[in-house]
């Protein structure tokens, strides 16, 4: 199937230190190799020839670079669409909103407790949770109707009862259109923590279909990654793998001390994932990526 999505990684740098990051071990290795103007350019021109039309920004902090201005700009002129993910580090700045937001159609923004007890914890900076009550603050000022923001949260053990109070909260801004929780993936830092931040398959999943009910009682959308269908009582409505359209990532590249870009094509949501043998009678097997940890 033909991907028309772009995520490119233009930043490898990143002022938190969240204890699940699925990037930990590549900004390490590629930090100070943040793509350079040229290779950004070389990438976006080439892949709109190519026919693709949607392009979200990524990192690392794609905001913690001086990469993203220049991308911004280059992708509005090329035609795409165009999306941020953040942790709201440079848009908590009203200024930097003014200039930068009217070239953004989307922004995904990281959020993963209602205060900053906890969310400063899990993101490994104080400060952190004040940032992002002033970039939400900033989107809901300036452009609530036309921007898509995305919130993104992982569901995890250090968080999981005080997610109800983060929904009810957020959920009250008319900017915010739709809630992605996750279900980390054991990457990078989230692999070395794995037993002490994810919870069993099962009951992460009903934790899931609780606060997917809190997101649709105030009129938002929610989509719950990287949970299994078996584990999630109606997955044709809200598990992200039956929405999900092919996708090639661009990310820094490092082969017999020569380094590059390179392009992962992904097809299906099955990155670090798995099927059982149980799995090959499933009726959802077709859409369902399968799962991280074992769900039988
Ligand atoms: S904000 Fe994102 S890139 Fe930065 S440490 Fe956290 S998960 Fe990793
Ligand atoms: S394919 Fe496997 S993991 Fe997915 S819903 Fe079916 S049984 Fe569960």
């Amino acid at each position: 199937m033909k991907a028309e999505r772009l995520e490119f990684h233009i930043s490898y740098q990143c002022c938190n230190h969240c204890i699940f990051c699925s990037e930990k071990n590549r900004l390490k290795r590629f930090h100070g190799l943040n793509p350079t103007f040229r290779e950004i350019a070389d990438v976006l021109k080439k892949k709109k020839a190519e026919g693709f039309s949607y392009v979200t920004f990524t990192g690392g902090e794609p905001t913690a670079s001086g990469n993203l201005p220049f991308s911004l700009k280059l992708a509005k002129l090329l035609g795409y669409r165009t999306a941020v993910t953040t942790n709201g580090y440079a848009f908590s700045d009203i200024e930097y909103c003014r200039k930068y937001l009217p070239l953004c159609d989307e922004i995904i923004l990281s959020v993963h407790g209602p205060s900053a007890e906890i969310h400063d914890r899990l993101t490994g900076k104080n400060g952190n949770f004040e940032r992002f009550r002033k970039t939400i603050g900033n989107i809901e000022k300036l452009d609530p109707e036309r921007i898509y923001l995305i919130t993104n949260t992982l569901l995890l053990k250090q968080n999981a009862g005080p997610l109800a109070e983060l929904y009810n909260m957020i959920c009250r801004f008319r900017c915010v259109k739709q809630c992605i929780l996750s279900n980390p993936a054991p990457e990078g830092g989230a692999f070395t923590e794995y037993d002490s931040i994810a919870m069993p398959l099962h009951e992460a999943g009903k934790r899931a279909m609780e606060l997917a009910g809190i997101v649709k009682k105030h009129g938002k959308i929610i989509k719950l990654f990287g949970f299994p269908a078996c584990v999630l009582e109606n997955p044709q409505e809200c598990s992200n793998d039956f929405f999900w359209s092919p996708k090639v990532t661009v990310e820094r590249s490092a082969a017999k001390g020569i380094t590059g870009l390179r392009e992962v094509y992904s097809e299906r949501p099955v990155r670090r994932r798995h099927y059982s043998r149980k799995c090959s009678e499933c009726a959802y097997r077709e859409k369902c990526g399968g799962f991280f940890n074992l769900p039988h």
